[in-house]
């Protein structure tokens, strides 16, 4: 007998009444279990909604969702709506007890049947997601972010088989984000958890998914590893998702020196080499963004503009450059 598919969706379609460009459509995928999926589109290209559908917190129009061979069901056929084995973390975390220390608002999602184990696990999450400092504090006075991380563990701690993030680090400093990040990649390696997250933001996915999908106006344009699909994605849209590249007309392309056949060019900030040899340089550094480590620079001529990545830092605003540019994609 073949296993029947994880979680899977199949031609599944969503509307809001009165809003006839929302929703979802026609969406069909099928999710691997212990694997990061992310979903990555503008905000209202669906996300929320396609989440929904996945836990079962909405039914769709058309269509059908499956968990292990069987259809999910709406929260019309449901006492407590969203499938028992999945739980999802939103940017919301208005179902934490503010009043009540970290350590309680996580243990009370487990049972007092066996009051050691209850103990014991509570430990053992918050261990795993970085916790323990946090456990006698109330969640009235934790950051943002330490909120966001003691909704997950509360999610993670009943261990289901499936974990629904719909934005949950939009919280979180950019410093912890990645502490995060990497927490619940070790769990999801540890314990075979699948996660299903949908985000706008490129570091988030790109840095956490095993399989990326890119969803817009409700519909999946594409799909694969995110190293891949940003190598070499097959639309504009994608590219415009997950990175800040360049976009020239076939014109403009022309003049800084590629070849193009489509309307459309499209070159990473990264894809870009320049130096300074001074007789034939004809592109002025307009400005220099500091980024740290490295600078963008944004380079003008003629009234075209180029972003350039660099880490050289040996360039002022006002030089003269020439480029090189190593790669490109038409559209
Ligand atoms: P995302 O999470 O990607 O921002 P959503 O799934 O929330 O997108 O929404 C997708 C589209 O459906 C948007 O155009 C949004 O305005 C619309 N939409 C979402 N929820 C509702 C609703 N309850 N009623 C009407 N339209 C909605
Ligand atoms: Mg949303």
């Amino acid at each position: 007998m073949v296993k029947a598919p994880f979680l899977q969706a199949i031609s599944v379609t969503k509307t809001y009444s009165g809003a006839e460009a929302s929703g979802v459509k026609n969406i069909s995928l099928d999710i691997e279990p212990g694997k990061i999926t992310a979903i990555i589109g503008q905000s209202g290209s669906g996300k929320s909604t396609l989440l929904k559908l996945l836990y079962g917190l909405m039914s769709p129009d058309e269509g059908i969702v499956n968990f292990k061979g069987e259809r999910i069901w709406g929260p019309e056929e449901k006492l407590i709506p969203g499938h028992d084995a999945m739980k999802m973390v939103t940017q919301h975390t208005n179902d934490l007890n503010l009043f009540a220390r970290v350590w309680d608002n996580v243990s009370a999602m487990l049972p007092s049947t066996n009051v050691r184990l209850k103990e014991e696990k509570t430990e053992e999450i918050l261990t795993q997601l970085n916790m323990m400092q946090l456990a006698k504090q109330r969640v009235a006075d934790l950051s943002g972010g330490e909120k966001q991380r003691v909704a997950i563990a509360r999610a993670i701690i009943t261990r289901p088989e499936v974990l629904l993030l719909d934005e949950p680090f939009n919280q979180v400093d950019t410093s912890f984000r990645e502490g995060l990040q990497h927490d619940i990649r070790q769990i999801v390696r540890e314990t075979g958890l699948t996660v299903v997250m949908v985000s706008h933001d490129p570091a988030e996915v790109l840095s956490m998914a095993d399989k990326l999908l890119v969803l817009k106006t409700g519909e999946i344009v594409e799909g694969g590893h995110p190293k891949s699909l940003y190598q070499n994605p097959l639309n504009l849209y994608t590219a415009e998702l997950l990175t800040n590249c360049n976009v020239l007309n076939a014109n403009e392309a022309k003049a800084c020196g590629m070849r193009a056949d489509k309307e459309y060019v499209v070159v990473y900030p990264e894809w870009i080499r320049i130096n300074k040899v001074l007789k034939t340089s004809k592109w002025k550094v307009q400005q220099v963004l500091f980024k740290g480590f490295y600078e963008d620079l944004i380079l003008e001529n003629d009234g075209i503009l180029l972003r350039v990545v660099n880490d050289e830092g040996k360039y002022n605003e006002g030089d003269m450059v020439s480029l090189n540019i190593k790669k490109w994609l038409e559209y």
